[in-house]
């Protein structure tokens, strides 16, 4: 910013109000407080007293650092800025927190075509606008993140390599978007209706490319039950690949634990309840110990009720869904077994335990109905899946020595000992636990042969009722022992409780084959019947057995599962979860079910997609019904329609001949039902595949490809016709190939049917097409089992794509090895730095990534088998995925051990208020919130969503002229004729004047450093919040004369001050007005001021409305600016109101502000209630109401307040909603609100409660009242109505 060098002449500084000119003493003004402010600002970042206070976690998107800012990021820095200084006055924690989107493609253009190293450009730009967003007096912590340093970045990599572990990220050849201009890939998000590149503006192109995508769907969840793990459908990680390419599935093996199931004997809950019992003898029992008891005898009494050792009904459920998931994944070979009318296809076995047969009962019960003919019931066979019952391997558990001291060891770590003692505590008192360390007790269950003989034998039985009451979720028992363990306490006894299942049953001690050796039975049964089901001829194609925990843990061990069960530990050494993969993050062998696949060769499949997924999708869907209303419902509906509704089914027809590009082609269809009577496809005239030397005429004149496709189910050909005029649904957005295509159906579609008669395409099917009988989701599964889609989808959203071919970003932590394929680069190299740029000779702009031509940070060794010639991924992040996190970074950003710290960052989150471009709203907050939920699900944030209240702030527009052949005219070649009429000064052509978003190439942008030179900082500011509410959009002229009023009011509202220090109109000494007079004028003046703090709050709290909340404000300083200097002199409410009107205006104008404040603190005479004049501005609170001032009941439509009464606030801060309604009708005396309801067909939707001093119910049209009438308001506007609604743009 430039200023003159002139003489200090403040008032702060001299006493003296300067004569200087407006301008002048403004700048004079700003020089002087703004670095005060920032000084100020952090001192308060770093005040203990802090930590006490309610957070307000206030979050202006971060800015790429372009270069300068424009008027659109002053918009947004003002309002944040002033937000936070008014949350901050109001007593909160406010973060309030800046950092910088760096990565992107203009500082990859700049080095490319300057040789300018990105990273300089960067530095340099932001080094700029920091200092300009400083000089707007913005109070930021600028210790923060900036996406492009390398500590940021590390840790976006990280992040990207937990969702690769999850499943989550996977690449696959893809068509894509390609910007010719920019070389780079675009999502389809980044085009627009027209089809062009939202940066560029190119005519988008297609490409196909190997991709990285991160996948939207289900999250898996970690549970600490050991082995009582309840089933859950497999994760994303889990789930079972298709078969490989070119090969089809022959048959299954499965062997799998039997269901949830109740308590098997009374050994645990017996002697539980007689330790209990004791203790309650000697009135040991604490508080939770005497509500345990009650627990305890509730889960005997549901135990003996389902049986003990019966499966629970989760337990059912487990196996039904097992059942529905063979199905599911088998379902071409339960097709073809049906279609052979074969029977006894599926075997089934228990072993001969009631759970197991139960089990098995529950597995066919789930089964397709028509399937379940085909089920071969086995004889029970116990000694293949009871087999652990040997008497060799019993004998080794109960004598051996070694195994029994290493499970001692274990479980009686010092640790576990005070854990023990901690948890116990909670039930038993301290006496008591003494005297059972001390072996005083010998509880014995002869039964059984167990007992309780010491605190560890209490808390092993204890937690076995824990693991046991997972179980029975259904029962009502699921957590109700979940209050005796802590998260870390229960976790401790999963791991005690696995490293027992993994000595005794497991791996073991190295070298140790007892475990194994019993198993061999099962194995080569499993390889025996392999062979026989895999015979051309074979009968069965599955064989199911069901077995036992003990009997899975060791079959899994002998299978020897890379890196899963090949685990054994040196006796010295004690198996922990850290050295030891054995119960993995993805896959817990002590958990699991086995389910064996024989594939044969088969070369006619190939082409296989992986599986675009909804499931994910609707969660996220779903959980917009959690936003806030008033905030977020432009943006609930643009993701709604976005995401869309997953109304339709995916369907992939394989080219017969497959071109260079495409293998199939991909289409959405809302009737999968009809696929069966497809007999043509047609593609658009734009389709790439509709090329001249692809097209052949046909006798009827129509085009179509000289290659068919192949129908997905029967394998018919298809013939593909090039018709614009078929019903391709509607356009969602251009370049959605899969709506380029759409299928022909003559029976169902009589546009169909008239084209196949004209060209003469057989209408008759295949007879003998399997499943024609199929419901729908029969022949979804079919195409998913096949590869071919079958998902079902909104038609509109695809997977992220998030490579790109560009330099600048961060780089995708990925080492493709000839060996062992794409391996993720190992967490302890992270980050994975961009090498300089110097070291890359030129960008090709082929497509590949500049990286590519790196060619000695290209080179690597392969983490996994140490090639030297493995080679790293060469394309980088799209920025969305820097974005999508920083927020949380923010809160922890000099973390070095990983991206944050649970603990801290769940003190600030999630973002109370988030505010920025509606532009954003779609992209960038999908993928927030996507990596928000991901993180939720990984338990590392308490917040399901990133951002409570969101502000979409308007687009700043300038006034542009255009000539009528739609060429814009620069400024100075307008010629103005009248208002409305302009001309080109030189051609005199006509010109057209429109309002658009500011641009260079249109010539109506505003640089903000020419307002703020000429009118100053705070008037900027001032400006910028003024008019129009935050949402609106924003025209800006510095022509319409707004200017001059808001100046106007800065000289009124400055003079209010400055009349302190020498009042220019002198008055008598002797007051002319009588006592009477003087106290109505006090009335009116609380009652103006009162009723200022009251709006102010109302349109700030509810609709951030400053502009509505300058307005009154305003009225307030023309208010006081009337009243006489008589009255000034002796009235307190002057005083009062002056100091509220200063507090209140602070946060907008900051700097004006703090040097009238030196006003008050130097010419005040007396105290002024709620304010302490030895303090700095921004140390003082926010006006409050007192407590007799009324509260309000608002009822609220739209924007209107229909209804409206006062109530006091005790009253109000202790009613519920549903007693405001009563309230509110109670008091209704003329009807008149029931009348509106009624009239215009509302109901109640929600309230929202500002503080103690207001209650809003909010009212929305009733859905299932027909519509009656446009709304008229009843409530005529009164004097201190209630503020009625946001200012219109
Ligand atoms: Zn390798």
């Amino acid at each position: 910013m430039r200023y003159l060098q002139i003489r200090r002449t403040l008032y702060s500084l001299t006493g003296k109000w300067p004569k200087t000119s407006a301008i002048e003493r403004t700048k004079e003004i700003e020089r002087h407080w703004i670095p005060k402010l920032l000084d100020e600002h952090e001192k308060y970042e770093i005040d203990p007293e802090n930590n006490n206070k309610e957070k307000m976690y206030v979050l202006p998107m971060f800015p790429y650092p372009s270069g300068r800012l424009h008027m659109g990021h002053v918009r947004v820095y003002t309002l944040s800025d002033t937000l936070a200084r008014y949350y901050r006055l109001r007593g909160h924690r406010v973060i309030h927190c800046m950092g910088w989107d760096a990565f992107g493609l203009p500082a990859e253009n700049a080095a490319f075509e300057r040789s300018e190293e990105p990273i300089e450009w960067t530095k340099k730009n932001i080094a700029y606008m920091k200092q300009q967003i400083k000089q707007l007096a913005c109070s930021f912590d600028w210790k923060r993140a900036t996406t492009c340093d390398p500590n940021y970045y590390k840790w976006t990599q990280y992040i990207f390599l937990m969702l690769y572990r999850e499943g989550l990220v996977y690449q696959k050849k893809a068509a894509v978007n390609w910007d010719p201009v920019d070389q780079t890939v675009l999502a389809d998000e980044q085009i627009d209706e027209a089809g062009r590149s939202w940066r560029s503006g190119s005519i988008v192109e297609k490409k196909f490319l190997k991709q990285w995508f991160i996948r939207t769907r289900a999250f898996t969840q970690t549970a600490f039950y050991s082995t009582k793990t309840p089933y859950k459908p497999p994760s994303a990680a889990l789930d079972l690949p298709p078969p490989p390419p070119e090969y089809d599935l022959v048959c299954a093996q499965i062997f799998t634990r039997h269901g949830s199931r109740a308590l098997e004997g009374r050994k645990y809950d017996t002697l539980t309840k007689a330790l209990w019992i004791q203790a309650k003898e000697e009135n040991a029992l604490t508080e939770l110990g005497r509500q345990f008891g009650n627990d305890l005898q509730y889960f005997v009494d549901v135990n003996d009720q389902i049986g003990r050792g019966e499966l629970s009904e989760l337990g059912k459920h487990e196996q039904q869904g097992l059942a529905h998931r063979v199905a599911e994944r088998l379902l071409p070979l339960f097709i073809k077994s049906l279609l052979r009318n074969e029977s006894k296809s599926i075997q089934v076995v228990s072993s001969n335990k009631s759970r197991t047969k139960a089990s098995l009962r529950a597995f066919v019960e789930g089964l397709p109905p028509s399937v379940v003919r085909l089920v071969d019931h086995q004889p029970p066979n116990p000694s293949l899946l009871f087999f652990h019952d040997n008497a060799r391997y019993q004998t080794y558990l109960k004598n051996d020595r070694r195994l029994k001291n290493k499970l001692k060891s274990i479980e009686r770590q010092s640790y576990s000992k005070q854990m023990a003692r901690d948890i116990l505590e909670q039930l038993y008192r301290p006496s008591f636990i003494d005297k059972l360390v001390d072996k005083q007790y010998c509880l014995t269950d002869h039964e059984s042969d167990r007992s309780i003989r010491n605190e560890f034998d209490a808390v092993r039985m204890l937690h076995a009722l824990y693991l046991i009451g997972s179980n029975l979720e259904q029962e009502g028992v699921g957590c109700l022992f979940e209050k005796y363990f802590s998260k870390n306490q229960s976790a401790w006894y999963a791991y005690l409780q696995d490293a027992k299942d993994y000595y005794e049953k497991g791996p073991g001690f190295l070298n140790q084959t007892i475990t194994y050796d019993m198993a061999q039975i099962l194995l080569d049964e499993f390889l025996v019947d392999s062979d026989e089901c895999s015979q051309i001829d074979a009968k069965h194609f599955l064989r199911v057995r069901f077995g036992h925990a003990e009997g899975i843990i060791p079959f899994i061990a002998l299978l020897k599962i890379p890196i899963l069960s090949d685990k054994q530990t040196p006796p010295k050494e004690i198996y922990t979860y850290a050295n030891n993969g054995w119960r993995g993050e993805i896959i817990s062998p002590m958990s699991a079910n086995i389910q064996w696949e024989i594939f044969r060769y088969h070369p006619r499949h190939h082409g296989r997609n992986s599986r675009p997924e909804d499931e994910k999708i609707l969660s996220l869907v779903d959980n917009l019904d959690t936003l806030d209303k008033d905030d977020w419902q432009t943006l609930i509906n643009i993701q709604r329609m976005w995401m869309g509704d997953c109304n339709g089914v995916n369907i992939q027809f394989k080219l017969k001949i497959p071109t260079n590009e495409f293998d199939f082609l991909e289409t959405f269809t809302t009737k999968p039902e009809t696929l069966l009577n497809v007999t043509h496809l047609y593609i658009r005239s734009n389709h790439k595949l509709a090329r001249a030397d692809l097209i052949e005429e046909t006798k009827a004149g129509a085009k179509r490809l000289r290659t068919d496709a192949v129908h997905p189910l029967t394998g018919q050909p298809l013939p593909i016709f090039i018709n614009d005029d078929a019903d391709f649904g509607p356009k969602i957005r251009a370049n959605m190939s899969m709506l380029n295509v759409q299928i022909g159906t003559p029976s169902t579609n009589p546009f169909d049917e008239a084209f196949a008669r004209q060209h003469n395409i057989s209408t008759i099917l295949d007879s003998s097409a399997p499943g024609q009988t199929m419901d729908v989701e029969t022949l979804m599964a079919e195409l998913r089992s096949r590869g071919l889609g079958g998902y079902r989808t909104s038609g509109k959203l695809n997977d992220w794509c998030i490579s790109r071919q560009r330099y600048w970003g961060t780089p995708i932590p990925m080492i493709h090895c000839k060996n062992c394929g794409v391996v993720p680069v190992p967490e302890n190299e992270l980050p994975v730095q961009l090498p300089p740029i110097e070291n890359i000779k030129s960008s090709s702009r082929t497509g590949t990534s500049p990286l590519a031509n790196a060619h000695e940070w290209l080179k690597t060794q392969c983490p996994k088998c140490g090639n030297q010639e493995a080679k790293r991924e060469t394309d980088t992040m799209d920025t969305f995925v820097d974005s999508s996190w920083y927020f949380l970074r923010y809160l922890d950003n000099e973390n070095t051990k990983k991206p944050f710290e649970p603990n801290i960052v769940n003190q600030s989150m999630p973002v109370d208020l988030y505010i920025g471009g509606l532009e954003h709203a779609l992209t960038h907050l999908f993928v927030a919130r996507f990596i928000q939920h991901f993180m939720y699900s990984k338990g590392l944030c308490t917040s399901i969503e990133p951002f409570k209240r969101f502000i979409p702030i308007g687009m700043v527009q300038g006034k542009t002229y255009k000539t009528l052949s739609g060429q814009y005219v620069r400024k100075d070649q307008v010629l103005t004729i009248d208002k409305d009429t302009t001309a080109h000064s030189l051609t005199k052509e006509p010109l057209q004047i429109n309002w658009e978003k500011m641009s260079k190439s249109k010539y109506n942008g505003i640089d903000p450093e020419e307002i703020i030179d000429k009118y100053g900082v705070d008037f900027t500011r001032m400006l910028m919040l003024s008019f129009v509410h935050p949402r609106s959009l924003r025209n800006f002229t510095l022509e319409d004369g707004i200017a001059e009023g808001l100046q106007n009011w800065f000289k009124l509202f400055t003079y209010l001050y400055v009349d302190l220090i020498e009042p220019r109109t002198k008055s008598d000494t002797k007051s002319s007005i009588n006592h009477e007079e003087f106290q109505q004028i006090e009335a009116s003046l609380r009652e103006q001021r009162l009723h200022t703090i009251y709006t102010v709050s109302f349109y700030i709290d509810s609709f951030f409305s400053i502009a509505s909340a300058i307005i009154e404000l305003q009225k307030l300083t023309r208010h006081l600016r009337k009243v006489s200097a008589d009255v000034k002199k002796q009235s307190k409410e002057y005083s009062q109101s002056l100091c509220d009107l200063l507090v209140m205006m602070a946060p907008v104008i900051p700097c004006l502000s703090s040097e009238l404040w030196i006003i008050l603190q130097k010419q005040m005479k007396t105290n002024i209630d709620g304010y302490d004049l030895t303090k700095s501005l921004f140390e003082q609170k926010f006006p409050t109401l007192p407590v007799d001032y009324p509260g309000k009941i608002n009822a609220l439509f739209e924007t209107t307040v229909f209804s409206s009464m006062p109530i006091s606030r005790s009253q109000l801060a202790t009613m519920t909603t549903a007693d405001v309604l009563q309230h509110l009708i109670e008091n209704d005396k003329q009807s008149e609100m029931k009348a509106f309801i009624a009239k215009n067909g509302l109901k109640l939707d929600r309230s929202r409660k500002l503080g103690d001093y207001c209650t809003t119910l909010i009212y929305e049209r009733d859905p299932t009242i027909p519509y009656v009438e446009p709304i008229e308001p009843i409530v005529e506007k009164k004097k201190n109505k209630p503020p009625k609604k946001k200012p219109t743009s």
